[in-house]
């Protein structure tokens, strides 16, 4: 059996993964607040956890993995949207508003993260279903001294875990005071303590507790979670690096204080940041996008999916339209070599062991350009399949729909030697400017004309073009 190799950032080596359990290898990964469309840097994680969990399937059998990424739908931002539809008439309590913007964001996610080639979790727990277990395991926390009510608050003590804190991320509670900036709140017996459970008023969702109508922390949901649906020792835990501290480290101490006989997780992954363009994305730089507005524009899911690969996880991760085109146009050759073909037995072990060493996707890349170029069609298919690349549902568009390119190059050729004679190039225009609304790429040069397709071709637009 392959072994594989991950990064583990707990002891900051790269171990071969050994499952506690390989008839049922577990993962847990953190997942998005439900609030708005996914931007690009939400779906580094998604991908990148979409390979390790293919990986997994593909070493250990589809049947013994299991896989729970979860929604965080308790949130000031859903909150604010829902009593702002109440504020304006909509119907409901402010819960079922809360729930219903909930549910029109998950929606949208599972889209566009399918769109991306994105395998569903096993399972997706939203953290509203599972109040109750997080209720009891905060009141277990306030029993086991790790945890104390101020103030209708209830806060995880760090102190009672002052020599364990802090250790995912290697720092000292005295260096995360000095360095972090904590809320400051008067009812806290060390800065550090972090809530478990608030209050709400009348203007926020809550739930009955026995610290009254209140809300959950943003933490203690993955913890409940995962004990509910992994145990309290499972074997991989993953998210983006932003997440380490405060919320892993959270995490971390909530459940090992609940379960001090458990393990948590062993393995803890974090991949790197997406930039774009060489620059960090955000609203006020004017480069941030959501992965619906790029499909919007007509970039494939599966370029999206090819341009993320190539960037080792734990290395920032550069989007730029140059590598998108340059993706698409490796995706387009490969699906026509791959054509009608199918797929062989089994993938090529050099691509497995690629992604068996710390999820190296650049260098399993490397060996389907070297297929390609060999020209092994039904190897290639097999093998870029395991990465999520040239699935069959993925195609469409890189298909021409039967349409003749060659046929209107010809016809744009011969239109532009007429307009040579006659000076009136009023037909020439007319034609190219059909073509690139199409999304070809008019390439002219004295051999003749060329038309390629180029990002977000769409054949049926040539429909009428004469
Ligand atoms: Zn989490």
């Amino acid at each position: 059996m392959t072994t594989i190799k991950l990064h583990n950032t707990r002891t900051r080596t790269k171990e071969d993964f050994v499952p506690i359990d390989p008839d049922n290898v577990r993962m847990y990964v953190c997942g998005p607040t439900v609030y708005d469309r996914a931007h690009l840097g939400n779906a580094r994680p998604v991908v990148v956890f979409d390979v390790l969990y293919r990986l997994l399937r593909h070493v250990y059998g589809p049947e013994h993995v299991t896989y729970v990424r979860n929604f965080t739908d308790v949130d000031d931002k859903i909150n604010a949207t829902a009593l702002a539809r109440k504020q304006a008439g909509a119907e409901g309590t402010l819960e079922q508003l809360v729930q219903e913007r909930s549910d029109e964001t998950i929606g949208w996610y599972l889209h566009d993260m399918g769109a991306l080639g994105a395998l569903e979790p096993d399972q997706m727990p939203r953290a509203t279903r599972y109040i109750d277990q997080m209720i009891a395991m905060i009141e277990d926390l306030i029993a086991k001294g790790h945890a104390y009510e101020a103030e209708g608050h209830v806060l995880f003590a760090v102190d009672s875990w002052r020599d364990e804190y802090g250790k995912l991320s290697g720092r000292s509670v005295d260096d995360m005071i000095a360095g972090a900036r904590v809320e400051v709140a008067p009812y806290k017996k060390n800065p550090m303590d972090f809530v478990l459970w608030k209050p709400s008023d009348d203007e926020l969702p809550g739930w009955e507790s026995p610290w009254g109508r209140g809300r959950p922390g943003w933490h203690i949901e993955c913890s409940a979670m995962s004990y509910e649906l992994l145990g309290e020792s499972f074997d991989i835990h993953g998210g983006g690096n932003d997440l380490m501290f405060p919320h892993h480290e959270n995490e971390i101490a909530q459940s090992k204080c609940a379960h001090p006989h458990g393990e948590f997780a062993r393995y803890w992954l974090h991949n790197e940041m997406l930039q774009v363009e060489g620059k960090k994305m955000s609203k006020s730089l004017g480069n941030f996008f959501t992965v619906h507005d790029l499909l919007d524009q007509g970039v494939p899911g599966e370029v999206i999916r090819f341009v993320f690969l190539q960037t080792h996880y734990r290395k920032p991760m550069d989007w730029t339209e140059k590598k998108a085109r340059e993706a698409e146009a490796t995706l387009r050759k490969w699906r026509a070599l791959t054509a009608g073909i199918e797929p062989a037995a089994s993938a090529a072990p050099a691509v497995i062991e690629a992604l068996a060493d710390d999820l190296n996707t650049a260098g399993a890349l490397a060996e389907l350009h070297r297929l390609a170029s060999d020209g092994d069609a039904a190897t290639l298919l097999a093998s870029a399949r395991v990465l999520g690349l040239l699935e069959p549902d993925m195609g469409a568009w890189a298909e021409t729909d039967g349409v003749d390119l060659s046929a209107h190059a010809d016809r744009l050729s011969r239109v532009r030697a007429e307009a040579m004679q006659t000076k009136d190039f009023s037909e020439v225009d007319r034609l190219k400017a059909a073509y690139l609304a199409a999304g070809l790429e008019v390439r002219m040069s004295k051999d003749g004309v060329e038309l390629v397709p180029g990002a977000g071709f769409d054949a049926s637009r040539l429909e009428g073009v004469e």
